[in-house]
């Protein structure tokens, strides 16, 4: 893992509310759904007291996943706040519903990786939500605690030929017992790299880029060892996601394998044996 650890004042206020709640009344267990936003991504992590997004769904022309999906989901969740949205890459369909979550939720701080910093894409959605730069979280590789639940955020760097898929976010999430990772739409280049520099070793494993064949390789499936896939792609979608080789590739290893086309939002919930389906 690369970079220090790198806290905010905002990361210290956002986990001392969650941890000093634990301790006057008890927490719901943590949750991680994964939103079926049509071909696209949205994943909802909640943890004592804490509301947390990994992206937050497409917007084009033809729907606004952010105002359609994604907020009346989490006001049906009773999620009277979001408090932290990591935009893992500047791709429409995983970011495009910003302005939506953003407008219902405005106190949310939006997380950047630093190599997007210079991003003319990232800096028009940004804008286009109304998040000026000084207001983002710029994020270097970085731990930090959720309550019970150590978030492992590691950020690859993005040469000026790269596509910006490779710079994804790759984020784990991980207690005594459960755990996940989460990689946007990287790929199997990225995956060897972050491979090399870490442990992603996982209950859940959101496979990257909506099931293209260019993730999800043989090796990163073996260091990840996930027991549950979870695809977050949209029906009939145009790309062929999830394709034929990853879905071989996953029965290979014997993963069980869920998807979001399939079977609309994929909610997961913490115990003692690892993260469990909790409602299809
Ligand atoms: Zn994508």
């Amino acid at each position: 893992m690369s970079g220090p650890l790198k806290l905010t004042g905002f990361w210290l206020a956002c986990l001392g509310l969650g941890l000093g709640a634990g301790w006057l009344w008890p927490q719901p267990a943590a949750r991680l759904t994964f939103l079926s936003v049509g071909q696209g991504d949205c994943a909802v992590f909640q943890e004592a007291g804490a509301t947390i997004l990994v992206d937050v769904g497409p917007a084009n022309p033809h729907i606004d996943a952010g105002a359609r999906i994604v907020v009346p989901r989490l006001l049906a969740q009773g999620a009277g706040r979001v408090d932290l949205v990591f935009l893992t890459h500047p791709d429409g369909d995983h970011i495009g519903g910003l302005r939506s979550v953003l407008r219902t939720f405005p106190g949310a701080r939006v997380a950047v990786s630093a190599a997007f910093r210079h991003s003319g894409k990232m800096r028009s959605y940004l804008a286009a939500a109304g998040v000026s730069e000084r207001d983002v979280l710029w994020l270097i590789s970085t731990r930090a605690r959720v309550g019970a639940f150590q978030m492992t955020v590691d950020c690859p760097p993005v040469g000026p030929w790269d596509p910006d898929n490779d710079g994804s976010l790759f984020i784990r999430l991980s207690n005594q017992s459960s755990s996940a990772v989460l990689t946007g739409d990287a790929s199997e280049k990225a995956e060897w790299a972050e491979a090399a520099l870490s442990s992603w070793r996982s209950d859940v494993m959101k496979v990257g880029h909506h099931g293209s064949r260019t993730s999800s390789s043989e090796e990163w499936i073996a260091a990840v060892h996930p027991r549950v896939a979870v695809i977050s792609c949209g029906s009939g979608n145009l790309f062929g996601h999830p394709h034929a080789a990853v879905l071989a590739r996953l029965a290979q290893a014997g993963v069980e394998v869920h998807r979001t086309d399939l079977e609309g939002d994929l909610s997961f919930v913490a115990t003692p044996g690892g993260f469990r389906l909790a409602s299809r």
